[in-house]
């Protein structure tokens, strides 16, 4: 019997560029992004993926971020 398999997507975030308003995180459904406890290098709390959730890939995160943070890839 075949295994069904799961979709695997992933997503990157250009912590750097990161300046901290966190739509990503609000639109992000299945809490896939968390805020770092560390500082980018403009002083902000940037996003980082949490790795306890997975991504669907949905790419919302993507599409919120005004500064083009965040690249997502699929399977
Ligand atoms: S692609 Fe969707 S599920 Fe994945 S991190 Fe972005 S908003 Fe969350
Ligand atoms: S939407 Fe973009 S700039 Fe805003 S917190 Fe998320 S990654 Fe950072």
């Amino acid at each position: 019997m075949d295994k069904i398999k799961k979709k695997e997507c992933k997503v990157i975030v250009k912590s750097e560029n990161c300046k901290g308003c966190y739509l990503c995180v609000e639109f992000c459904k299945p809490g896939a992004l968390k805020v770092s406890k560390n500082l980018n290098k403009m002083g902000y709390y940037y996003v980082e993926p949490n790795e306890e959730k997975s991504c669907n890939g949905c790419t919302a995160c993507a599409i919120v971020c005004p500064d083009l943070v965040i690249e997502v890839y699929g399977e």
